[in-house]
């Protein structure tokens, strides 16, 4: 496989303390973390530093508070929340960086975790400022990135301590990029794409790159209308991208045979959950009227294809979802793609959120951590954050 890169497995981590980029960006609901996947996801790097008698100091960010402390944004609840997954204390350091850390740290005992506080509290975590990068690997002797949903930022805590300290990816870092990069350099076929979500230009570079391997590409959601624009349909109120129609309409000239789209799809007469609605073909779609669905033939035709598929990539949904009138087409796909014999990879937020809602996730293969970092993967980018690892 293409992961070159050196992991914790490489290391001899006993007694050295290990600076830990974990993905914490999970959201709150008052005052409590909401969901917990992605700390549930960062366990087996966690426990194997604890195993072989590591001192565990872990960094994320959360949310985006724009370079100053915002006590809504604090990772003190996420230490809780670890605190009640590992079934171990969990200290919390009210700073990333300082006098204070250094204290916690050097009285951390073997096989302990120290949390920092959301590393973007500081300007200089995305500004990826070589100071604060300093700061932050100064209490530590290695760094371990198993943070893949940042792996895409060149951040001081993604990318800029790697230039400090010795750095190596985690288990899930490792995990992540072994199953995407296994799409890119050998998919089983018939492998089939599906692209979804709001917006075309969003993923224009992961159509293209996707392209080149797999047989069919499927393309719903908002970002369908964009195409269907570019083949000349009249899509009234619909989400379109002017700016994006004419690499839509190339791609179309390019691999017309690949790519499937709509042929009809729910409408709505405003973008509301109790708008009036509609099924219509794709190219009946009245003035004022706009798209926030696939129909019903549509998505018969989507699940045909992913059944026979022996590998099926998934990245954004078929409709506004969050709306449930509008959420069938998503849904529908969602059982297809569980049911699926093929191996299934889902990525971004909006779709591994309707796969839980579907109550579907242990039937996926491989849900991704990261949005934006999957997506940039699968288009063909290398990723900072990987970048800066050691090389095996
Ligand atoms: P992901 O997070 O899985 O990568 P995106 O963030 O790209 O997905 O897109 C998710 C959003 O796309 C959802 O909020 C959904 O409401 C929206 N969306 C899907 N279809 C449409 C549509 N036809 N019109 C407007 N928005 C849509
Ligand atoms: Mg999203």
């Amino acid at each position: 496989m293409s992961f070159d890169k050196k992991t914790l497995r490489d290391i001899d981590v006993k007694e050295r303390r290990v600076l830990i980029r974990v993905d914490f960006n999970v959201p709150l609901m008052d005052g409590d973390v909401a969901d917990d996947t992605r700390i549930v996801a960062s366990i087996p790097t966690l426990n194997y530093l604890i195993d072989k008698k590591a001192f565990l100091i872990l960094c994320s960010h959360l949310g985006r508070p724009k370079g100053k402390p915002v006590p809504e944004l604090s990772l003190e609840p996420v230490a809780r929340r670890l605190g009640e997954l590992m079934n171990t204390r969990v200290g919390f350091a009210k700073d990333s960086i300082g006098p204070e850390v250094k204290d916690m740290v050097e009285g951390l005992s073997i096989g302990e975790i120290l949390l920092l506080e959301n590393t973007r509290f500081h300007p200089g975590e995305t500004k990826n400022d070589p100071d604060f990068a300093a700061s932050l690997a100064a209490p530590a002797e290695l760094f371990v990135n198993d943070a893949f949903g940042t792996a895409h930022r060149a951040h001081a805590s993604s990318e800029g301590v790697a230039h400090y300290l010795l750095a190596v990816a985690g288990f899930l870092m490792e995990k992540e990029l072994t199953v995407l990069g296994g799409v890119l350099e050998n998919p089983d076929h018939p492998f089939v794409a599906i692209l979804g979500g709001a917006k075309a230009s969003d993923k224009i570079g992961v159509v293209t790159n996707l392209l080149q391997r797999a047989d069919k590409l499927i393309i719903g959601g908002g970002m369908a209308n964009t195409f269907l624009s570019a083949k000349g349909y009249a899509m009234a109120e619909s989400l379109v991208e002017s700016e994006a129609i004419e690499s839509a309409a190339e791609i179309l000239r390019a691999y017309d045979s690949q790519i499937i789209l709509p042929t009809d799809v729910v409408i709505a007469d405003d973008f509301t959950p109790d708008a009036s609605h509609q099924i219509v073909s794709v190219d009946s779609i009245p003035s004022g009227w706009r798209v926030m669905d696939i129909g019903p033939e549509t998505g018969r035709k989507f699940v045909e294809l992913v059944k026979d598929a022996k590998l099926i990539v998934w990245n954004g949904p078929m409709g506004v979802f969050e709306f449930d009138i509008f959420a069938e087409g998503t849904k529908n796909l969602a059982n297809a793609v569980a049911e699926s014999a093929g191996y299934s990879v889902v990525g971004g937020g909006d779709s591994a959120a309707a796969i839980r809602k579907s109550g579907l996730t242990d039937q996926i293969d491989h849900i991704s951590t990261g949005g934006g970092a999957s997506l940039e993967f699968l288009a063909g980018k290398t990723l900072p954050g990987v970048a800066a690892l050691e090389n095996r």
